[in-house]
């Protein structure tokens, strides 16, 4: 896959026309995480940097449903951008329209826009062409790095491409950096480590890994499926009933591929679900009838540990305990602990377990955390990303 990236593109005196993932929490007025506004800004520095350049910047926040609605406005993402960009950002006072064009028009060399909410337009989410055009019209050039959002074809993540000279900005050049060789030519040997709440949303990155790793560990909610396919007795654990079957048939073609997969050999368990429940660990696969497992145990731990630690590549997905809970935290803890430690090259991907690594700070011992959940999710089941695509090299 190869890219048209921003240091290819001439910006000088342009109008750069540039789509971030700025979707950041938002509390009483006040950004909580500016994660994604400082994993933005090189690339806003150098386009700025650039001589003659001008910045138009677009980006959703949060579900406005495709209307004005002052509840999701940019305000206090343009506060806490402006600040951490250390230069005056002018927010603008819609996303399309008549006023907008004359803000764009009046912006000199090295002024930054921010347009409102894109997602104040149903045109947005509908890759409306028309609305993409209306976009588009404000730049000479597109840059895209809103990685997060790259799984949508959304007028401002893939619209706009098909009327402006496109390229990726250093972010999504860094994500397709790490993430792509894990998809295409994975050093060996290669481990994924798969867990979260839900067999159904993580199948098909499993299959998808399956073709590829050596090594697949599954942990979490969605391990007890497995456990139940195995024959194993769950207690009250998470159970996709329906997904059976389809765990049956992964861990017999995981075999049958020589993939070496490492499922839970004992539990740290609770009587209810609940941030004060008491832990017991199970020292058994199998689970007492009244409790459900909520952790990974220290024997599972270990062999986690064991079958990552030559790891050359590794990718995360995905907590393999409820995390949130401090007594069910430890299984998380270790795996980023493990994964931290690993010389290998190390990805993390998934809200939840980009999340976890933050909360244990280990953030900085990981090769690369990815900025996005369903987008990274997505590109390691090996689906086309749109807002990717179109920045293709033709
Ligand atoms: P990610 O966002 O990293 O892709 P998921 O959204 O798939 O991860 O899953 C994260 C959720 O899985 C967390 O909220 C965590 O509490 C939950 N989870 C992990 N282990 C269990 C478990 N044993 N039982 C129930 N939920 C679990
Ligand atoms: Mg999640």
């Amino acid at each position: 896959m190869q890219l048209n990236t921003i240091q290819e593109a001439d910006l000088q005196n342009k109008t750069v026309l540039c789509r971030v993932d700025f979707n950041v929490p938002v509390k009483d007025g006040v950004v909580t995480d500016p994660t994604r506004i400082i994993a933005a800004l090189p690339t806003i520095n150098y386009i700025l940097s650039q001589k003659g350049a001008k910045l138009v910047i677009m980006s959703h926040f949060g579900r406005p449903k495709g209307q004005k609605d002052p509840e999701f406005s940019m305000k206090p993402v343009a506060a806490k951008f402006q600040e951490l960009l250390g230069k005056k950002v002018i927010l603008a006072s819609d996303v399309i329209g008549p006023e907008v064009e004359k803000q764009v028009k009046a912006l000199k060399s090295g002024e930054v826009l921010l347009l409102e909410n894109v997602r104040f337009y149903p045109g947005e989410e509908k890759n409306d062409p028309e609305f993409a055009k209306q976009l588009a019209a404000f730049g000479d050039v597109y840059v895209n790095d809103a990685f997060g959002t790259a799984h949508r074809a959304h007028a401002s993540t893939e619209g706009v491409a098909h009327y402006l000279p496109s390229y990726a900005g250093f972010l999504i050049e860094k994500e397709i950096k790490f993430m792509a060789p894990l998809l295409e030519n994975p050093e060996h040997p290669f481990a994924a480590i798969i867990g979260g709440s839900k067999v159904s949303s993580k199948i098909t990155v499993l299959e998808s890994l399956a073709k590829r790793c050596d090594i697949i560990v599954i942990g979490g909610g969605m391990a007890y499926t497995f456990l139940k396919a195995e024959g194993h007795e769950i207690g009250k654990s998470l159970l996709e009933a329906d997904f059976i079957d389809t765990a049956k048939s992964f861990l017999a073609a995981a075999k049958s591929k020589g993939v070496k997969v490492v499922l839970p050999v004992d539990h740290i368990c609770a009587k209810e679900f609940a941030e004060t429940a008491a832990p017991i660990t199970v020292d058994s696969i199998d689970i007492p009838s009244d409790l459900i497992g909520m952790d990974i145990g220290p024997k599972t731990v270990a062999e986690i540990k064991d079958a990552i630690k030559d790891a050359k590549s590794i990718v995360w997905n995905g907590p393999v305990g409820v995390f949130e809970f401090n007594a069910f935290a430890n299984g998380t803890l270790e795996v980023a602990k493990a994964v931290a430690d690993c010389k290998g090259t190390t990805v993390v991907g998934g809200g939840d377990s980009v999340a976890a690594v933050n909360k244990f700070h280990l953030a900085s011992k990981i090769d690369h955390v990815s900025t996005g959940g369903g987008a990274s999710l997505e590109f390691l089941e090996g689906k086309e990303l749109p807002g990717i695509k179109a920045l293709e090299k033709k």
